[in-house]
C-alpha cells in the first residue's frame, strides 16, 4: 500500500496528522453553538492506483489527502464510522463495465458506508444523525442528503445497515426466497455459506422448514454453521476431496435449491444431484473473480434440461424497491431469535485494502466491515 497523498506528501495513517479548522456557522438555526466544535479540514481517501492481476495487492490502492470543502447551504458533512467490504469491489477494479461502471484509476473506491452527521446546513439532518449511503472509501463526505438513509440506532447497531439489515441481508432474503421459492422439507445447498449472504440464506432456509447444507472454507466456519446457526450439515471444501460424494452423503434426498455464491468446482458437483424442478439462484461466482479467464467447468444445460430445473442470476438492485418489505422481516427474525448474524470488524481506515484482500481470501466469518473510531 502506498501512503503517498495526491500532493505527494507522505501520509502517516494517524488521526494526529489531520489539520483541523473551526466549524463555520452559516445558519445559526441549524448550526447551534455546540456545532462550532472543531471539524477536520482534511479527508483521507483510498483511490484505485492500479488494475490488479489476480488477487489485488495493497499497492493497487493509494491513500491520498483531499481538502474538505466548506459546506454550502443544504449540505451536510459526514464522518465515516463503518465501511463495507464486499467481493463485488474486485469487479469494479477490472476496468470492465459489467452491471455497473468500473472505478477509474485515481478515483475513490466505491462502497457502502455508515457515518455520522458532524456538520449540517440541511434542516433535514441534525448533528449526530447516523446515516447509511454509498460514499466509498473515505473518512469524510459532503452530501446534499440525496440517497442517504437515516438509521434508528435504538433498533439495531449501525453496522448492521451494511450487513444483515443492508445489501447483503436483502441479497439473501430476495435472492433466496424470490428465486428459489423454497418449500418445507426441501434440501437447500448454500456455497459461501459462512459469509455475509450465505450465513443468512441457510438460516432463512431453516425458517422456511428446509434442510440446509452449507459449504465453507474452514473447519471453524463449518462448526459455526452447524452448531450456532442450525444448518443441518456443512463441509469444508478445502479439505474435501470428492464434492459429489460428500454432497450425496449430506443430501440423501437430492438437492432442490442451490444458492450459489462461489461457482467453480462446488457448483459443478451440485449439478448432477439436482432434483426434478430444482431452482438455482446465481448470486455470485467468487471463485472466478481473480481469474484472468473463467475456469473451464461442467456444462450446466444438460442437467437443467433433464431435471427441468431453473437457474437464474440476479443483481440485488433489481429488488431495491422492495427493501422496505425485507428489512423489517429480517429485523423481526433477529428479535425473535430465529436469525443470527456475525460481523468480522477490522479497526482502522488504513486497513481497507487489506480487508478487501481478506474477504476475497476467506478471512471473514459473516459480514466483513472496517470500523473507524
Ligand atoms: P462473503 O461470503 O462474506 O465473503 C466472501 C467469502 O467467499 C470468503 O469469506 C470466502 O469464504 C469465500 N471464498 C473466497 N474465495 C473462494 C473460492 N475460490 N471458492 C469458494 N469460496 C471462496 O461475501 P458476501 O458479501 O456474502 O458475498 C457472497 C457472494 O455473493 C459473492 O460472490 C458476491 O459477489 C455475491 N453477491 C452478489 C450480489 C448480487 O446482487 N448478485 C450481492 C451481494 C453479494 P471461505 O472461507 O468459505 O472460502
Amino acid at each position: 500500500m502506498s501512503l503517498v497523498s495526491a500532493t505527494s506528501k507522505p501520509l502517516v495513517p494517524s488521526r494526529a496528522h489531520y489539520g483541523f479548522r473551526p466549524a463555520l456557522c452559516h445558519n445559526a438555526r441549524i448550526m447551534t453553538a455546540t456545532t462550532a466544535s472543531l471539524v477536520p479540514s482534511v479527508n483521507r481517501q483510498f483511490v484505485l492506483a492500479a488494475r490488479p492481476a489476480g488477487m489485488p495487492k495493497e499497492s493497487d490502492f493509494r491513500l491520498v489527502e483531499a481538502p474538505i470543502p466548506a459546506l454550502a447551504s443544504g449540505q451536510i458533512l459526514l464522518r465515516s464510522m463503518y465501511l463495507s467490504v464486499d467481493p463485488y469491489m474486485r469487479g469494479r477494479m477490472t476496468g470492465v463495465r459489467t452491471y455497473a461502471d468500473p472505478v477509474n484509476i485515481g478515483q475513490v473506491m466505491v462502497g457502502g458506508t455508515v457515518g455520522k452527521v458532524v456538520q449540517s446546513l440541511n434542516p433535514q439532518f441534525q448533528l449526530g444523525d447516523v446515516v447509511s449511503g454509498y460514499w466509498g472509501w473515505q473518512e469524510f463526505f459532503v452530501s446534499d442528503g440525496k440517497g442517504l438513509q437515516k438509521l434508528d440506532t435504538r433498533i439495531a447497531p449501525p453496522s448492521t445497515a451494511l450487513g444483515v439489515l443492508g445489501m447483503p441481508g436483502m441479497t439473501a432474503y430476495f435472492g433466496f426466497l424470490d428465486i428459489c421459492q423454497p418449500k418445507p422439507g426441501e434440501t437447500v445447498v448454500v456455497s459461501g455459506a459462512a459469509g455475509a449472504v450465505g450465513s443468512l440464506v441457510g438460516q432463512i432456509a431453516k425458517i422456511k422448514g428446509c434442510r440446509a447444507v452449507g459449504v465453507a472454507g474452514t473447519d471453524e466456519k463449518v462448526a459455526w454453521l452447524v452448531k450456532d446457526l442450525g444448518f443441518d450439515a456443512a463441509f469444508n471444501y478445502k479439505t474435501t476431496e470428492n464434492y459429489v460424494e460428500k454432497l450425496k452423503e449430506l443430501c440423501p434426498n437430492g438437492i432442490d435449491c442451490y444458492f450459489d455464491n462461489v461457482g467453480g468446482g462446488v457448483t459443478d458437483a451440485v449439478l448432477p444431484l439436482l432434483n426434478v424442478r430444482a431452482r438455482i439462484s446465481i448470486c455470485g461466482q467468487i471463485s472466478q473473480y481473480n481469474a484472468a479467464k473463467p475456469e473451464a467447468g461442467v456444462r450446466p444445460y444438460v442437467f437443467l434440461l433433464t431435471k427441468q430445473a431453473r437457474a437464474e442470476g440476479f443483481i440485488i438492485t433489481q429488488f431495491m424497491d422492495r427493501f422496505a418489505e425485507g428489512i423489517p422481516q429480517m429485523a423481526q427474525w433477529i428479535k425473535e431469535g430465529k436469525l443470527k448474524y456475525r460481523e468480522t470488524v477490522i479497526e482502522g481506515f488504513e486497513k481497507m485494502p487489506r480487508a478487501l484482500i481478506g474477504v476475497l481470501s476467506g478471512d471473514n466469518t459473516g459480514k466483513m466491515i472496517v470500523a473507524i473510531r
